[in-house]
Formats: C-alpha cells, structure tokens, sequence
C-alpha cells in the first residue's frame, strides 16, 4: 500500500520542528537550518539534547534528520527527499575534527547516502553557528545559497552552470571578492552533478569530495549549484579544559608512527604496497589481484611538491601533484624507505626503492602541457580504481586521471569501478563497439579512458552509461547478464582498492557497511599489521574479545568488526577525520576516550568512553533501521558472488576465496554481537529505544508468528500513529512482504492487554502501549 499515507517533507518539518527548541541546549550548539529552496523560505531550529546523548552530531544526527524526514515511496531525486548537511560536534574546535557529513537517499545505490569530507566547509559552517543544513524543494532556477552572518540568499547561480569545480570556486571569488579557505568555503557541483552523473560528488575544494551514493546528482536535482559560507568566521571561545586536552590529542596524533613517517610524507598511497605485497589489489575489475610496483608510492616522489591540510589539521596529508615543467618535487623522497609495511608476508619487499626520475613531458609526450598536470592528489582509492583496476601502472596516468577526476567533480570509486565493469563486459564480448560508439575499451586504453570521464560529466555518448554508474542495467544500458560482473554491495560499488578474499574481517565489515561496499564505515585495518596479529592479550585487548591472529581466519572477526564500527561511527559524528581515528590507521591514535573527555567539557555533563561507544552502535542501528525502510534485509548484507566462487590467483594466499558457510555463520554471530535480529534490522528492544530517542514514538507489536521482514515475532512501529487502524496501515506499510497475513481477518488487536473488538479508528494510540495481534480462532 505504497503511497497510502503520504505526507509532504513540509508537514515532517513542521512535527519535527514541534520537537525541537528556540535556542541551543548548550553554548556550542549550532541550529539546523532548515532551507526550502522551492518557496526560499528558512527556519531554525535546535536538536534536544537526547539526540546529542544518543547519536551525536554530524553523521549521527543527521540519521535522525533524515529517518524523520524521509518518505521511502519518494525516488532519491525527488525534490521531497531533502539532502542533509552535518558538521561533528568537535569540528573546528579538536585536532583533525575538520570533517561533516552529507546525507539523504543514495540516487546511486540502494541504501541511503552518506559521505563525509574535510577541508574547510564543515569547520566555517559550525563556526558560523549551524550544526546542520536540511535542504528540499525545487529550485525555480539555479540557485546560489549564500550564507554570511547575518543573512541567508537565494541568489541566480545561471553564470556558473556549465562550470567545473575549478572554474565555479574561482569565477565566485571573482564575483564576491573572497578567497576560499580565507574568507569563504563552498559546498559546489560540477557540471557532472548538474547532469544527474549518478557517481557524482559534492565538491568542498580542489579536491576535497563528499563522494559516496551520488551526492552531485542529488544535489543537481534539486537545481543547487552552490552552499558558500561567506566570511570568516570568528574563532570560538575555547574552555581551558579543552584547549588542554586538544595538545594530548594533538601529541598523540603527531607522534602516531604510521603518521609521521607514512602520511604525513606521501599521503594515503603508502596503502598500495601492502595490498600489493599481499596479492590482494583488486585488479582488471577483481578478475585477478597482482599488479606492478610502478604505482608504489615512492613513484610518485619526483611529482609531489609538497602537502596540503583540512582546517588547523596538523597532519596535512595531501599529497600535491605538479608535473609541468615548473613543478618542484621531491617532497617525501625516500620517507618509506626501510619501512617495512606488510614486509612479514614478503621480506624481499621492504628493501625496493624505485628512484623513479621525472620523464613526463605531456600526456602526448609532446611537451605540451595544461591545467590538469598539476593538483591535489591522488589518495589510495583514486591510485587503485585508476591503476590496476583499468589496467594502468604509469603513475603519471594515474596523477592526470586525478586532476582531472577532482576537476569534473567525480567519485573516483564509484566511476572507476564503473569503468573497470565496462571494461570487462567489453572483454567477455557483453558489450561492443556498437554500445560505446567506437570507443575501445580494451584494459589499459589511457586514450579511451581519459575521453570517457569528459563524455561522463556530460552524458555524451558512452559517458552516459558510465554516468548511471551502478544502475546501468536497471536504466536499460546493459543487458541483465552484466550483473554477474558488477562488484558492489546494495548497488555500490568497491570504495577500497583492496581485495578482501584474503582478510575475512574486512570481508564481513563490506557486507555489513551500512552504505554499501565501503571501508569507511568499519575497515579493520591493523588485520594486515603482523605485529599486532602476533600479540595475542593487545589484541584482545584493542577489540574487547579474542579475534584470530590469522588474517583469513573467521574466527572472532565480528568482534573487531563490531568495535571499528562503533568507533568510527562516533569519530564522523565528532567530526573527526578517519585517517586520525583509533583502529584505521594506527591502535595509539585518539579514541572515544578523548572524545569523551572534549565532549564533558563543551556539553558540561558527564561524558564516558563507554557511553561514546554504545552511541557508535545506536548510529548503525539507526541506519540498519533506515536501510530497512529501504527495503534493504539480510540478504544484502553479503559480497559479490566473484569472492565466494573464485579463488586469489596469486601470492602468499594463492587459493583464498569466501567460503559461504563460514562467512554466513560469521555474519550470524555479528549480528547476535551487535542487537540485529535475522533479518539484519536492530531487534525489537532497541529499535523501541532507538526509536523514543529519534522519532520521540514506539508502539511494540507482537505478532503470532515470524513474519517476512520480523523474524522475531515482534516490530516497532516508529511513526507516530493515533488509532489502531492508523497502526494496521502502517504495518503493512512496514512488512510489505507480509500483506496476506495482516489482512487475516481472524487476527484482531489487543492494546494493553484489551481487546479492541470494534471501532479501530476510534481506538486512540499512544507512544509506549503494547499491541499485540491475536488469532480469535484458537488453532486457526
Ligand atoms: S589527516 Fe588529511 S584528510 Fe584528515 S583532516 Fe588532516 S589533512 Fe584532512
């Protein structure tokens, strides 16, 4: 009964608002800005703070945002289905908290959307007094939203569509006399967003992207070019206590080996020679996982000129790019020297430095140079989705398919792997020359490849195909048999370059990441860190349980799964970034601990490291509970069917793949460790929690027996609902799969334990009473 009781995001707003306060619940909260870009109407508003006490900011809160806003029967680019900006609630005012998230339905996959990046939008919007920006409705043209201090603009943004991300920040400098970073920041499209490109991003800097789930198409839908903070926003009054223990965070940040050696030199793409060393690169769209040391960071040396940072992060782990004849590099040379990375699986390794020299002279070797052989760039992801992924090993290819990339405003995942899929369809014949217009798909094409990202942005010819990224055959671009090759989880495609045949636990976290086949979300990175494997009470230690030293082991990974979720879970809800986050790159890095302590002090209650992590699981719960609606079960938390039925063709684990059995038992016990009941959805217990706390409702409902969609013979039903018969609707709204039994007529209501025998209109509901349904026919 799709569509039965639809309500316009408006009139959501107007409940939510209900909730919600005048004025901030303590001195560093920011509003929720709530902008109707179709009527250029706005509100704020201030969360309660149960929400903060229960999920947090940022990512966090913005779950909660969205589960009240969305309609689920809306298609993701329906104007109706807002798009949800968040900055943490320590962005700007922690170490490396420089981070915000953007949230809605997902255009690209079947889950919701949800990225998270840096640079300097997050930090000025929080400054400027705004924790969260709701944004609905159709634009009647192209619109700029300009926020400054004390106004908010609806201004005409026609002079810059048909911009990239590097022509559209400078002709608004140009035009508002300011400078990014300086006095400005700006959340933008590019011309790829404008155009729906399904595996778009939302740009904030030159290469900065909220890139998971197609953001640019969803933001393009609703005809947002832009959102610039105008102005510098003044610095916050820090307490004593906060600014004290921000030097702890910052110590333990900076003094992080993997950290100053690795990141703070070369950037992300020291992750390449591991995987590597590992046998474990996807490559050639996951058909094999070996390729060349010519992408090893060290590659990029004679390139790299040196690093650029987010706000006030002290890390400053981005890699810049110069190839023109002008371009110095050399910053990091021989910084992974001697490292030894992942060398206990390969010694050999650890002893290769390439000493690559400067040979570019122009992509056409012609020394004819132009704006996209210099940038910011490239992380890991970009070098493994345009290296080995399409059959590249040139590091200066890859460095210009970067610049390029960022310019266009394209998710190089989504897009790469996008390709990759092309590409192998064309291999096996799926695809021809007839599908791409002449265009030769043949791995390791530069030509080919670099043309198609231009044809993406603008869905010319092929660029069309690649621009419905994932959902290429639902729109009837290829046929149904190129499934079998597409690797994704709930239709998004491999964030990571890294091939999890070997690393169970990595396997299980992309089966379960809530938005799709993603790291983020929870890899376990320190599984290919022997030392850690090798010490047995520390590991036990760090993950609260015993998980198997052994990287293709299953035993005991859920449990390590379970605790990089939580803490990860809460580091985006604090703003914090990934990189600088306990258990992704390092054990020693900051934690809920000091998160904990930060938040004490801001909020001026009491704050523990225990609560923090009990948060982090109430966010992912929350999020199984949106993917749910979705009409996301179990059954989508797995892996490509490639992982369970091919084996590693190489390397020192030459022969592993995912064996079914044991990775549906660990799931099962993952599952049972985090609250999900069968069906992967939080059981009735703490979806009847998590739900008081975000939707302020919850009716528990028994039924007399499993229904599709509520294994445990129980569903919460979290909307607000006055009458019984309004209950029935939304149960079948809820269980479209269990139509046939909850239109029984032998199954009647009891509320409280009373049977309501007739008149379910006019038996009033309230939030807290216990329904059960009940056969009146004894055996029936
Ligand atoms: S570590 Fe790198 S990506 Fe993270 S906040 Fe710092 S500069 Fe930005």
């Amino acid at each position: 009964m799709h569509g039965e009781r639809a309500m316009s995001v408006r009139t959501k707003i107007d409940q939510l608002c209900a909730r919600m306060h005048d004025a901030p619940q303590y001195p560093t909260q920011g509003a929720v800005l709530f902008v109707d870009l179709e009527r250029r109407e706005t509100r704020s508003r201030y969360l309660p703070v149960e929400i903060m006490r229960t999920f947090l900011g940022g990512r966090g809160a913005n779950m909660v945002l969205l589960y009240n806003l969305l309609d689920e029967n809306k298609d993701a680019l329906d104007p109706e289905v807002p798009l949800i900006f968040g900055a943490g609630t320590l962005t700007g005012s922690m170490p490396s908290a420089t981070r915000g998230n953007f949230t809605s339905r997902s255009p690209d996959s079947y889950a919701f959307l949800d990225a998270s990046a840096g640079d300097y939008f997050p930090a000025f919007t929080k400054r400027l007094g705004y924790d969260h920006i709701v944004l609905y409705g159709l634009a009647a043209q192209w619109t700029l939203l300009k926020i400054s201090h004390d106004t908010i603009e609806f201004l005409d943004a026609t002079p810059y569509v048909g911009l990239d991300n590097l022509d559209t920040a400078a002709a608004i400098e140009r035009d508002f006399n300011c400078t990014e970073r300086k006095d400005m920041a700006l959340a933008r499209i590019t011309t790829a967003g404008e155009n729906q490109v399904l595996c778009s991003g939302i740009m904030g800097g030159i290469k900065s992207i909220w890139a998971r789930g197609g953001g640019g198409a969803k933001m393009g839908s609703l005809k947002l070019k832009a959102i610039m903070i105008q102005g510098k926003p003044a610095e916050a009054p820090m307490a004593k206590e906060l600014k004290a223990h921000n030097k702890i965070i910052g110590k333990k940040i900076t003094s992080t080996s993997v950290i100053k050696n690795a990141l703070k030199q070369v950037g992300t793409p020291f992750l390449y020679k591991p995987s590597r060393v590992l046998g474990a690169l996807g490559t050639l769209n996951n058909q094999t996982t070996a390729w060349h040391e010519s992408l090893d960071a060290d590659n990029f040396d004679p390139y790299r000129p040196g690093m650029d940072g987010c706000y006030k992060c002290p890390v400053h782990c981005r890699n810049l790019n110069d190839m023109t004849p002008e371009g110095k590099g050399g910053w990091g040379s021989a910084a992974l020297m001697g490292l030894k990375g992942n060398a206990s699986y390969d010694k050999a390794q650890a002893d290769i430095d390439h000493h690559k020299r400067r040979t570019y002279n122009g992509i056409k070797g012609d020394g004819h140079f132009d704006k996209y052989d210099k940038g910011d760039g490239p992380e890991y992801v970009t070098v493994g989705k345009f290296g080995p992924m399409i059959g590249l090993r040139e590091a200066e290819q890859v460095l210009r398919l970067n610049n390029i990339l960022n310019d266009l405003g394209l998710d190089s995942a989504s897009t790469g792997s996008a390709i990759s899929w092309a590409m192998e369809l064309w291999q096996r014949g799926i695809i021809d020359a007839s599908h791409t217009g002449g265009l030769d798909l043949s791995w390791g094409n530069y030509d080919s490849i670099e043309k198609l990202l231009f044809m993406t942005a603008k869905r010319e010819g092929f660029g069309d195909t690649i621009a419905d990224s994932a959902r290429a055959v639902e729109r009837g671009k290829y046929p149904q048999e190129a499934l079998d090759y597409r690797m994704t989880v709930k239709g998004l495609f491999q964030s990571d370059p890294h091939d999890a045949r070997i690393l169970k636990a990595f396997a299980l976290g992309l089966s379960v990441a809530t938005r799709g086949m993603d790291h983020l979300r929870n890899r376990v990175t320190l599984e290919i860190n022997a030392r850690v494997n090798d010490d047995a009470p520390f590991k036990a230690q760090l993950y609260g349980g015993t998980v198997a030293p052994q990287p293709n082991s299953y035993e005991g990974k859920e449990i390590a799964v379970r605790r990089c979720e939580n803490t990860f879970a809460v580091g985006d809800s604090v703003g914090m970034c990934r990189f600088n986050t306990k258990l992704f790159n390092s054990p020693t890095l900051p934690d809920c601990g000091d998160f904990a302590t930060q938040l004490a002090t801001m909020i001026g209650q009491p704050v523990s490291a225990e609560e923090l992590d009990e948060v982090g699981r109430n966010i992912t719960g929350l999020e199984h509970m949106l993917n749910f609606r979705l009409g996301l079960r179990a059954k989508d938390d797995t892996l490509p069917a490639r992982w369970f039925d091919e084996a590693i063709d190489n390397g020192p684990f030459k022969g592993e793949k995912i064996d079914r059995r044991e990775f549906e038992a660990m799931k099962a016990r993952f599952y049972a460790l985090t609250g999900l009941n069968s069906e992967g959805v939080p059981n009735a217990e703490w979806h009847q929690k998590l739900a008081l706390a975000a939707t302020g409702f919850a009716v528990r409902v028994e039924l007399p027996k499993p229904l599709p969609g509520a294994p445990d013979k129980a569903i919460v039903i979290d909307e607000a609902v006055s009458s019984v018969s309004e209950l029935r609707s939304a149960l079948r709204r809820h269980l479209p799969g269990a139509h046939a039994a909850l239109d029984d007529p032998t199954w009647n209501v009891t509320v409280n334990g009373e049977m309501v025998l007739s008149g379910e209109r006019g038996r009033a509901l309230r939030s807290g009473d216990r329904v059960s349904l009940v056969p009146i026919i004894a055996g029936g």
